[in-house]
């Protein structure tokens, strides 16, 4: 069952590096972007405003090369670049499903993509295309996570989706304890005080300041977006400053 007063009207999408990859470890695995895409342009033609963040960790992390030695912010340029890569495959794919979309980028790379313009991204949101932000927030030290918190309070972002390879946020690592449980609703100081690894701290404390809520799911799972934002169902782990099922569903 679906209603058309969706309680959220504009999302922010953070798509990481890692579920481009889909089941491989590095590259982009087109079969699992042609999976999100589709249910991308699900979602939008319900006229969902769609605002998305790509991360760049399938092909390059600057920390890990940093690690090993490289110049930290020439590193994190690369990564930057990463990304980029990543937004014109998605780009690619939704526009080959009909989906009208903008790439803007936070470094100038005019001959590729549109520079990241707050205003020009709204208007587009308007105009029901998809704006695909890349480049992260354009500065080295940051990440993808902080880059999509930034742009969700930017563009007045009614939540910002989290996609990930699992269900949401466990009260502890489901890799070790078999008996880990999936939470589904959080505050954001219980998120804090039991140290629930969500996102980095700036990122965190960005949508936590700017009360937008986070929604933590599986997007690789059919029809899961759908459901989250056109059928109301409590899809993954919702972070928000209330907790309880309020933050799903029909506004
Ligand atoms: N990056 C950066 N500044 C930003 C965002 C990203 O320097 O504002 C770089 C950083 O090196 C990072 C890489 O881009 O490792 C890819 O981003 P991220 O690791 O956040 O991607 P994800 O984990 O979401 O795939």
């Amino acid at each position: 069952m679906g209603c058309d007063n969706f309680r959220y009207k504009r999302i922010l999408l953070k798509l990481s590096g890692e579920v481009l990859a889909g089941d491989k470890s590095f590259g982009i695995d087109f079969d699992a972007v042609a999976k999100i895409s589709k249910e991308i342009v699900e979602v939008a033609q319900h006229g969902i405003q769609i605002a998305m963040v790509v991360g760049g960790g399938n092909i390059f992390r600057g920390s890990q090369a940093a690690a090993v030695g490289m110049d930290r912010p020439q590193a994190d340029y690369m990564g930057m670049l990463a990304t980029v890569i990543n937004a014109l495959a998605l780009q690619d794919n939704l526009e080959r499903l009909g989906l009208p979309t903008r790439v803007q980028t936070a470094v100038n790379m005019q001959e590729i993509a549109e520079p990241f313009i707050r205003r020009r991204a709204l208007r587009h949101l308007e105009k029901g295309r998809v704006v695909i932000f890349a480049a992260g927030t354009g500065s080295p030290y940051f990440s993808t996570d902080t880059a999509a918190s930034l742009r969700a309070a930017e563009v007045g972002a009614d939540c910002l989706l989290k996609a990930t390879k699992v269900e949401g946020i466990y009260d502890k690592d489901p890799m070790k304890y078999e008996d880990a449980k999936k939470l589904s609703f959080v505050t954001y100081l219980e998120a804090l005080s039991k140290q629930l690894k969500i996102m980095d701290a700036t990122a965190f404390s960005l949508c936590m300041e700017n009360s937008i809520p986070i929604i933590v799911f599986d997007i690789l799972q059919e029809g899961n977006l759908k459901r989250l934002l056109i059928d109301g169902e409590p899809i993954g782990t919702l972070v928000s400053a209330r907790g309880g099922s309020g933050g799903y569903g029909c506004g």
